[in-house]
């Protein structure tokens, strides 16, 4: 069947399109028919892209005013007769929405339908600047493929096995019981789709093994994932919490923001824009949060572009540690994402000092790897490191087949 994934940010709309059944779900080969996207939307330098199998790409700068031009653009491309790849956009079986929280509502994917929308709209609050995109790119989708189904697949519920110890904070407890504040997780599309690719690779079933996935972009996040179940994650209330990322703080102590008031007359705005858009690694090197240039200006001997990567892969390490515990072991250390797959640098450090659960190093496989999928310890290593390449949007491909069969 044919499915379309869409991924509706505040101003872009990704979308693929699969070719895809439950045979591909079970190991079986799928095909991906097109892929693309619709870029600043409402800016006057506004673009859309697409790339279908077999055919030329096609991409333009257009005026792109609102989210419902862009996804009637995308059905446009989709079904265009030199560089489409369906022809009526009735072919499409089956729509799959990336919805970023689902509360602790969500536990699996799910058909939307009038109840399953109100209670997507209730999490709103949690993910004020996500979910209402997200929403909006279901409604606008559902008018133009009314007959057709539509499925939502939450970041936050792979993680909604964590036992309460994990998810709680140590705050008053009516926090938790009245607001809802609670540890609840994300990028658990791409956690998921790792922790089961291992078994696949290993030929294991999920109750065989512990993984620890770390999922290393942009956007930074690390899963311990025992027996299939997630036991601890270390993005929190918001993805705010836990690794060093591009421009994110991570963990720090939250007194920190009680003296900024004090010391400075910080506010919610600066605050949020300090702690989001101004630490992590751009604000430990003052250079980039781009690791290519970090890695380049390290070499060259830029002291503070060694201390962001240092402190990136020193938080890494203390967290696989934690983990490890977590599971009471190991098996597998999974690392996916642009940093992830790609980095020679960033995995040989993250991997140091980590002999003492068993994980030892193949220096040159790990030079080998070339974001290709494999393992990078060595043979006698009890704990294997491996680089598993991420892809929600397959994963949101197969959680549509199954909801829309009547599996989950
Ligand atoms: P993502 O958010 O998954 O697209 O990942 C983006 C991050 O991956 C950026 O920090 C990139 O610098 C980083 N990245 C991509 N390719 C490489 C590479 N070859 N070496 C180091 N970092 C990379």
């Amino acid at each position: 069947m044919k499915v379309l994934v869409l991924n509706c940010g505040s101003s872009s709309a990704k979308f693929q399109l699969f070719e895809t059944n439950l045979e591909a779900i079970k190991g079986g080969t799928e095909t991906c028919l097109a892929k693309g996207i619709v870029e600043k939307i409402g800016e006057e330098t506004s673009s859309r892209k697409i790339e279908c199998l077999g055919k030329p790409a096609f991409r333009e700068v257009i005026p792109i005013p609102s989210h419902t031009e862009a996804i009637r653009l995308i059905l446009e491309m989709l079904t265009h007769a030199e560089y489409g790849i369906i022809k009526d956009k009735n072919e499409i079986d089956a729509v799959g929405h990336r919805v970023v929280h689902g509360g602790e509502t969500f536990t699996h994917s799910c058909l939307i339908d009038e109840r399953v929308l109100a209670k997507i709209k209730e999490c709103i609050q949690l993910a004020p600047l996500h979910n209402p995109h997200n929403v909006r790119g279901y409604e606008i989708a559902k008018s133009l493929l009314s007959k057709t189904p539509h499925v939502a697949v939450f970041d936050t519920a792979f993680h909604q096995t964590m036992p309460a110890r994990s998810f709680n904070y140590a705050l008053p407890y009516e926090y938790y019981d009245k607001k809802s504040i609670r540890r609840y997780g994300f990028h658990g599309t791409s956690h998921r789709y790792v922790a089961r690719r291992v078994g696949r690779l290993f030929n294991l079933p999920k109750e065989a093994y512990n993984v620890i996935t770390v999922h290393l972009g942009n956007g930074a996040s690390i899963a311990a994932v025992q027996k299939g179940k997630v036991m601890d994650t270390s993005m929190g209330f918001t993805p705010l919490e836990g690794l060093v990322m591009g421009t994110r703080c991570g963990d720090i102590d939250p007194a920190i923001l009680m003296y900024l008031i004090e010391s400075d007359g910080a506010d919610v705005v600066s605050l949020n824009r300090i702690l989001n858009k101004q630490s992590g690694l751009i604000g430990i090197s003052g250079i980039s949060n781009d690791m290519r240039e970090l890695e380049k200006a390290s070499k060259e001997g830029n002291k503070r572009a060694a201390l962001a990567i240092d402190i990136f892969c020193y938080r890494i390490r203390k967290y696989i540690g934690a983990y490890t515990v977590a599971m009471e072991g190991v098996d597998y250390v999974a690392f996916t994402a642009g940093i992830g797959e790609n980095s020679v640098l960033i995995r040989e450090k993250c991997s140091e000092g980590l002999e003492a659960f068993g994980a030892v190093i193949d220096k040159e496989k790990n030079r080998m790897m070339n974001g290709k999928e494999g393992v990078f310890s060595t043979d006698a290593s009890k704990v294997k490191l491996c680089v598993i390449p991420t892809n929600e949007e397959i994963l949101i491909a197969h959680d549509t087949v199954e909801a829309v069969s009547g599996l989950l």
